[in-house]
């Protein structure tokens, strides 16, 4: 199906971006990769009338490290993968991999990501676990928010009218801090039936210091677990804490039955997710080189 008419407008800079979108009102829309967009334009679910294009303003894909991790809005999934400034936060890799096939990747952007807020979405628990801070540029200037903050709802977030995200920006953690990001997807080209992030920090006698532990897809946004993280900290992490985990995880979801599987096949798989994103976050702090891959099933 084709999508309804609708004008195309390029922007030279953000704040020109901003500008016209002032200008053109509710019935205009940013343009990112169009990988949300685009789709649901045709099935005219989301109809338009002017889309302002982000993709022709320049210097505004990169990852840049220096203090923290800065990562421009309009940057593919596929490069963030590829760059090698990601490597001391590899569950940053672990997402941006895994996120559906090689074209899907090379064309949809972390900004309009986590613009759409959609609850299936790879980057929400990934970007919690890690402490993101959203950068953004609106008619009333910039401003930072720290992403749990600026997801709200399930494809709602803290954006006002023609505010655009610019940057996303990740603490760097210190030494023996170690995170991973598991989907379990019935394929490639689909989003994940459930998800799961942690990321530990752990102290000199490997007692765990800190742990963030978010679990996607099984709710309206992601879910962080509190009751698996205060099973975490303090200890050493062994096979009981790892077993408690996966039943907090366990506890707090709250699948629905769908074409992806039933609640409660959902429910184990959150479980088990919990149970290797664990182990691999807790050797990847150890200074271990671990490779995560999503699991399909
Ligand atoms: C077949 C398929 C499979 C997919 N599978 C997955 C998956 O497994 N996991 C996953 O996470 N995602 C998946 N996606 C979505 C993909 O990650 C998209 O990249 C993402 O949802 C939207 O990014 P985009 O750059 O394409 O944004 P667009 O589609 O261009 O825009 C999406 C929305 O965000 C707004 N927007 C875009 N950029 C900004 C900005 N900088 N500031 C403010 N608003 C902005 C737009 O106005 C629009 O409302 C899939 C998409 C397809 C088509």
């Amino acid at each position: 199906m084709y999508p309804g008419a609708f004008a195309y407008h390029r922007a030279k800079s953000y704040s020109d971006a901003v500008a016209q979108l002032s200008e053109l009102g509710e019935d205009a829309k940013f343009l990112a990769g169009g990988q949300s967009l685009i789709p649901l334009m045709k099935l005219r679910l989301s109809t338009p009338r002017h889309l302002v294009d982000l993709n022709l303003i320049p210097e505004t894909s990169y990852v840049r490290s220096n203090g923290a991790l800065r990562i421009g809005a309009m940057t593919r999934h596929a490069d963030i993968a590829a760059s090698n400034d990601v490597s001391r936060l590899p569950i940053l890799h672990d997402c941006a991999a895994g996120i559906a096939d090689p074209q899907v990747r090379h064309m949809g952007t972390i900004g309009g990501s986590i613009a759409e807020a959609d609850p299936t979405g790879d980057w929400a628990p990934v970007l919690l676990a890690t402490g993101a801070t959203v950068k953004t540029l609106g008619p009333g200037g910039e401003r930072s928010i720290d992403i749990s903050q600026f997801i709200l709802d399930a494809f709602t977030t803290a954006l006002e009218p023609a505010e655009l995200i610019s940057e996303i920006e990740i603490p760097l953690p210190g030494g023996r801090s170690g995170g991973a990001y598991i989907a379990l997807k019935r394929c490639a080209p689909v989003y994940a039936s459930a998800s799961l992030a942690v990321q530990l920090t752990l102290n000199d006698d490997h007692t765990c210091k800190d742990a963030r532990v978010y679990l996607g897809v099984l709710g309206l946004t992601a879910t962080r677990v509190d009751a698996a993280e205060e099973v975490l900290r303090n200890q050493q992490v062994r096979a009981q804490q790892i077993e408690k985990v996966r039943g907090a995880v366990m506890d707090i979801a709250e699948p629905t039955s769908d074409m992806r599987g039933s609640a409660d096949y959902k429910r184990q798989a959150a479980g088990a997710l919990a149970k290797v994103a664990v182990e691999a976050a807790l050797k990847r702090a150890r200074g271990e080189h671990v490779e995560v891959s999503h699991l399909y099933a």
